[in-house]
């Protein structure tokens, strides 16, 4: 007997009929003869109204009790869907993820897991249960206060569950058909990946893919569990998310792609640092600077200084988010560096293309910058690894170059296939 662990998202389970659906299936997954463990977030938007109601009585919630507050969310759909299970004649038990054994660092609504002990999950599965967890949520370790992993965070709990009971597979239930090469809220020939690797799948979920979150990805690779990211709204085979193309696909066989896909965000700022002397150590002052206030940047780009004043400009993206911190962060410095001025500009867009077989094959570059000319999209900033290019443009570019680009490496699919269930993309 097989076990599997299931997650699915808040908008599988929106209200008392997707609950019911979700039960279905999850009844099925039962009869098909496997132990099943359920992770399941909170309903709809219920977790962006709980938040919304902490900021209506405190402008900065206490960390302890909006972690409090919002793990009640996945504590109404796991005993909901707990009880529309038993309703199908089976047993279900839900259990918080305190009782489920996620063990947590002590940081308030973004902590990391650092144990896993699911002693009750698996005496619930031995006496023929349906254990249900809600996701999102742990314990800390020292303090033994109720903690979050962060927005999104369920999908983490599904992985490190999967991997601490030992799992067959992790599956993802989600409001798309799987992952795909571009956004298909977006891009509507956007085309399912039958099987990606984690390495690309982890550069698709750092470069803006909100389909699952790098850090669940990260976990997976670690414990090497396979993930299945499927929807719940349809019975269609998903996207395979493993190590190696090795998973039963009928009589497909699953190739790794030159591409994998075409991610893109919005989520980012840049700051341009100007007027910058081109000596040793500046570069060092600003990004101390940034860094002692915990901002994390992403890319940089520093211009050859210009030979007449030997000064020079360099720019950075960082979260939106975070753009007010960096910039008071940066003013303090501003006489020790000898800037002349700073830039700020949250109208831009971050463009990649991702795919392991760039390693291997020329001309990727040139055919992503050509068919960003074309659409007649102007790149502001470069900058790669070895299986991505990313570049930045104006974010009024965005979804016209993310089609042009999709379009020139192949990727569309004949037919529109990427249907969009519900939901808003998380
Ligand atoms: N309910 C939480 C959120 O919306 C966790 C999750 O959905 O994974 O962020
Ligand atoms: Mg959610």
């Amino acid at each position: 007997m097989g076990l599997v662990v299931q997650k699915y998202g808040g908008s599988s389970v929106a209200d008392a009929e997707g609950i019911k659906r979700v039960a279905k299936r999850i009844v099925d997954a039962k009869k098909n003869g496997n132990q099943v463990v359920v992770v399941v977030s909170a309903m709809g938007d219920t977790t962006d109204e709980l938040i919304d109601l902490a900021g209506q009585v405190s402008p900065i919630p206490a960390g302890r009790e909006f972690d409090m507050l919002l793990t009640a969310g996945e504590r109404i759909s796991m005993a909901l869907l707990a009880m529309a299970i038993k309703n199908l004649g089976h047993e279900a038990q839900s259990f918080t993820g305190s009782q489920a054994g996620v063990i947590t660092d002590s940081v308030h609504n973004k902590a990391r897991i650092i144990d896993v002990t699911p002693g009750r999950i698996r005496t619930a599965l031995d006496e023929g249960n349906i254990a249900i967890v809600a996701g999102f949520q742990g314990v800390s370790q020292d303090k033994k206060d109720i903690t979050t992993l962060g927005r999104g965070g369920s999908d983490t709990t599904a992985v490190a569950l999967a991997a601490a009971l030992d799992a067959e597979v992790c599956e993802i239930y989600t409001d798309v058909d799987g992952v795909f090469t571009a956004d298909p809220r977006v891009v509507k020939k956007a085309r399912k990946i039958d099987w990606i690797s984690f390495e690309d799948m982890l550069e698709l979920a750092s470069s803006g893919s909100k389909v699952l979150l790098h850090r669940c990805v990260e976990y997976a690779r670690r414990y090497n569990i396979p993930i299945h990211v499927r929807s719940s709204f349809s019975g269609l085979q998903g996207t395979w998310v493993s190590n190696e193309p090795h998973f039963d696909q009928g009589d497909q066989k699953v190739e790794q792609a030159i591409i994998s896909g075409v991610a893109h965000d919005t989520s980012e700022a840049k700051i341009t640092v100007v007027g910058v002397p081109d000596k040793p150590g500046e570069a060092a002052n600003i990004f101390r600077a940034i860094a002692d206030s915990q901002v994390n940047i992403d890319m940089i780009v520093q211009n050859v200084s210009a030979a007449a004043t030997g000064l020079t400009d360099i720019s950075f993206t960082l979260p939106k988010t975070e753009g007010r911190k960096a910039i008071d962060a940066l003013e303090k410095t501003k006489t020790a560096v000898g800037f002349e001025s700073l830039r700020y500009d949250d109208q831009i867009a971050k463009i990649s293309l991702v795919g392991a077989g760039m390693k291997t094959n020329p001309g990727v570059t040139a055919g992503f910058f050509e068919a960003l000319s074309d659409a007649g999209v102007n790149i502001e900033l470069i900058s790669t690894s070895e299986i991505r290019i990313s570049v930045v443009t104006r974010a009024d570019d965005v979804n016209e170059a993310v089609r042009a680009v999709h379009t020139a490496f192949g990727l569309d699919s004949d037919s529109d296939e990427a249907v969009v269930y519900g939901g808003t993309g998380r």
